[in-house]
């Protein structure tokens, strides 16, 4: 009887003591992502990305990492970090890149003060916790389980992560060149790209591994005239020049351009869209020389067949009397990998013609980054560690229309590749650089495992 009351007693004891340890685990990481929300980290404070870069040192060291370089740079930082292997395979290291810089938030148009951690409807909110201060912690717990573990490397672990993301982009350029020797790798993984969408029944949509990114370019259009009296017109007139010049180039299109990712993705959509559009992107995929399907195609999905272009913003003119001395505008570009920045200026002059400059603005432009290579290892690594948690997960290769410091590290020739442990729900958005931006807290919590079962198949 005893021995029955002792077994009822280990019954009801296991369970509990196992829920206390998750619920201590949980309180801790949760805690962490708290501090590091906490810190503003928004270009030109440079004294918050300090206290940032030493609470991620203090994390680090408990993870067993103590090779760690903190680049003071540009008013910000960048922190180099090295997990060596103890035993090593001969195999070139892999990095691992995030950022610690946040987008502005005006609290006045918040919910909640954006720079505090709330948790709320299963989601934490602040800003940082969509893009990229979830993941970068994510990555951060998921080194310090794997030390726990025991897990030693067979090839060295690199850490970048930059404070300058959002903005110039300093540290991802600096890293790949002043640096390299630092940073050097076989490839990079970017937790600043890639993830999953999960439909509220808790089905995978699909997770995405990043391919590849348009790149960004600004171009200033500048019409100049001699001026006058507005009671004499002439029919040189710098107002009238740019505009035909805005006219042209919202009537361009360029050429339209596949790649692994780009294929990939439409394929994945035209196999779950039963409709038309699904019949219209097969179509497309069989010609891609199909202008018409191709311009049909993009008219749906923006931004995925080509580089494009649009004018935002316009200035000119120095009184209501006067004819113009000067006229100008501002056309921003998302530039298809494998697109030159130049070619694309070049075609933008053709556009505006002999009386308007197309000048690109300097320091505008991510530098030009060709598609990485298709990986199969990677590809497996990253569906078996979701299958850990999502069964039925699958990954698709994926072109971003954004760019990130993933453009400065292919642009060195260092493939990258955008993944990520953490998801969200479809038709949910994350007000990633907007307002109330928020993740999941299931997908927080859940992407360490994911992100531990990763690692070890990479650096194993
Ligand atoms: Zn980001």
């Amino acid at each position: 009887m005893r021995f029955l009351i002792l077994l009822a007693l280990a019954c009801f004891a296991s369970p509990v003591a196992g829920q206390t340890e998750a619920e201590d685990l949980r309180s801790a990481e949760r805690a962490l992502l708290e501090r590091a929300i906490e810190l503003p980290t928004v270009a030109g404070r440079t004294e918050d990305f300090r206290k940032l870069t030493k609470l991620l040192s203090e994390e680090l060291r408990k993870a067993g990492i103590s090779q760690i370089t903190i680049k003071d740079h540009d008013g910000t930082q960048t922190l180099i970090a090295r997990w060596s292997a103890p035993r090593p395979s001969g195999k070139k290291p892999i990095l691992f890149m995030a950022h610690m810089d946040v987008v502005e938030a005006d609290a006045a148009d918040w919910k909640h003060p954006p720079f505090e951690l709330r948790e709320e409807d299963g989601y934490y909110l602040g800003r940082g916790t969509a893009d990229n201060k979830g993941q970068l912690i994510g990555l951060v717990l998921a080194l310090q389980e794997l030390h726990r573990q025991g897990f030693q490397p067979s090839r060295d672990i690199i850490l970048l992560i930059t404070g300058d993301e959002e903005t110039t982009g300093n540290g991802a350029r600096r890293a790949t060149t002043e640096w390299r020797d630092l940073v050097d790798a076989e490839y990079a993984i970017n937790f600043d790209a890639g993830g999953g969408s999960v439909l509220s029944d808790g089905t995978v949509e699909a997770f995405i591994m990043q391919l590849a990114e348009k790149t960004v370019a600004d171009f200033r259009l500048t019409a100049l005239n001699r001026g006058g009296h507005s009671s004499s017109p002439r029919p040189d007139n710098a107002i009238y020049a740019l505009a035909g010049a805005l006219k042209a180039i919202e009537a361009h299109r360029f050429t339209p351009m596949l790649n692994d990712a780009t294929r990939a993705q439409f394929q994945l959509f035209a196999d779950r869209d039963k409709g038309r559009l699904g019949e219209l992107i097969k179509a497309w995929l069989n010609d891609p020389t199909n202008r018409e399907r191709a311009d049909l195609v993009e008219a749906n999905l923006i931004g995925y067949t080509r580089t494009r272009c649009v004018a935002t913003m316009i200035s000119g003119g120095h009184a209501p009397n006067a004819l113009a001395q000067k006229a100008e505008a501002n056309v921003n570009c998302r530039i298809f990998p494998g697109m030159k920045t130049e070619e694309v200026r070049l075609q933008l002059q053709a556009l505006a013609g002999p009386d308007v400059n197309v000048s690109l603005v300097e320091g505008s432009a991510t530098p030009d980054s060709d598609p990485s290579p298709l990986r199969g290892d990677l590809m497996q690594a990253y569906m078996e560690a979701l299958r850990t948690r999502f069964p039925d997960a699958v990954v698709t290769p994926f072109m971003s229309s954004y760019a990130t410091d993933g453009a400065f590290v292919r642009n060195a020739g260092i493939p990258v590749y955008g993944i990520s442990g953490d998801w969200g729900i479809v038709g949910k958005p994350t007000g990633s650089h907007g307002l109330d931006e928020r993740m999941l807290v299931d997908a927080f919590h859940g992407q360490v495992p994911i992100l531990v079962e990763l690692i070890r198949r990479l650096a194993i």
